[in-house]
């Protein structure tokens, strides 16, 4: 079978690999349907140091289960299913505490723990807990935005979570890749009464105006903290969405959380240490989050796809085939593509 491999910066291919099989009994084989390149795949793909062997890349995908391990219960051959971006058994301390991304049985797809996505077929780990089967047929409209289900729009959910968004709340979202936008789509869903997206892409900008964002900040540093105090009185926002994780956009976010807000951070933090700590001890602003637990969030967002409330699929604007994932990885790094969809 083909599958996407990185063997260092900017060095994506095409390559045949064994094809995907059971090797647990707990696992299934899925045959993909449908993958994206992730905002979190262009790290590697500009800094990667060489590989010689490379790295199985991918961590979102629908597709058809094709075989299942002995002890596999719910899951069965022929099963239309979303794959989250980290595994977990479903039965742990943790996945009953709906943080599946800390299973004690978990890993990431596309990491060197699990195979990747970008692929004709791959192996899951944990198939009963981490699959989901969707109740729709495999060609179905909706399946863009149901294949958000797998990342983008669940840890933008996240981040409003973690951000604490409610009705009556002013909100920010820093950053306008498919996460920020996705932000956006949360933020309103949960209620948010203001909605300012930071970001500088006149494409971005534009959608995430129809999903609901209210004001738009493109300056950056102190002048965007400026322009957002300037909107919401002089003090701040109550809760901050943060989807980029570098150092300036994280110094952004907490500057512009009023006192008593809340800081939801979702983007993979590029640096050790986390900027402004006085003023988020002066300002007793919380900061919280980390990998979306998106296993946990796909039974309450999906009724909100399939009766058409929300859009997410609309962030993925490209669509390439598997041979085409490396021009993919270039138009996403190019800023030409929000996010890609790899239709097999
Ligand atoms: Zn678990």
């Amino acid at each position: 079978m083909r599958a996407t491999l990185m063997y260092g910066a900017g060095d994506v291919r095409i390559e045949n690999v064994p094809d995907a099989r059971v090797i647990e009994r707990t696992d299934a084989v899925v045959v993909v349907g449908r993958a994206c390149i992730c905002g979190s795949d262009l790290w590697p793909y500009r800094t990667m140091e060489h590989s010689d062997t490379g790295r199985r890349m991918g961590h979102e995908a629908i597709g058809i289960v094709d075989a299942v391990g002995a002890d596999v219960r719910t899951i069965k051959a022929g099963n239309l299913v979303v794959m989250p971006f980290a595994y977990s058994d479903g039965t742990c301390v943790f996945c009953h505490e709906a943080l599946p991304t800390s299973c004690i049985h978990g890993g990431f797809f596309g990491t060197g723990e699990a195979d990747g996505a970008q692929a004709e077929a791959l192996r899951v780990p944990q198939a009963d807990g981490t699959l989901f089967v969707l109740p729709v047929g495999k060609d179905d409209a909706l399946m863009p935005s149901l294949l958000t289900l797998s990342d983008v729009m669940g840890t933008g959910h996240h981040a409003a979570v973690a951000a604490k968004v409610g009705p009556r709340k002013t909100v920010a979202v820093v950053g306008d890749g498919a996460v920020g936008l996705c932000g956006v789509i949360a933020a309103r869903r949960l209620g948010a009464e203001e909605i300012i997206i930071l970001g500088r892409h006149a494409d971005r900008i534009a959608l995430a105006r129809k999903f609901g964002a209210t004001d738009v900040v493109s300056e950056r540093g102190d002048e965007a903290v400026e322009r957002v105090r300037k909107l919401t009185g002089g003090f701040g926002v109550h809760s901050v969405l943060e989807c980029v994780g570098l150092t300036e956009s994280m110094r952004t976010a907490i500057s512009i959380a009023r006192p008593g807000g809340a800081v939801g951070r979702v983007g993979v933090p590029q640096d050790e240490t986390m900027p402004a700590s006085l003023p988020a001890f002066y300002n007793n602003v919380t900061v919280s989050g980390g990998p979306a637990p998106v296993r946990a969030y796909i039974e309450e967002l999906l009724p909100d796809i399939i009766e058409g409330r929300i859009e997410p699929g609309r962030v993925l604007d490209r669509i390439v085939s598997l041979d085409e994932v490396p021009d993919g990885y270039r138009a996403m790094n190019e800023r030409q593509a929000i996010k890609v969809m790899v239709e097999l």
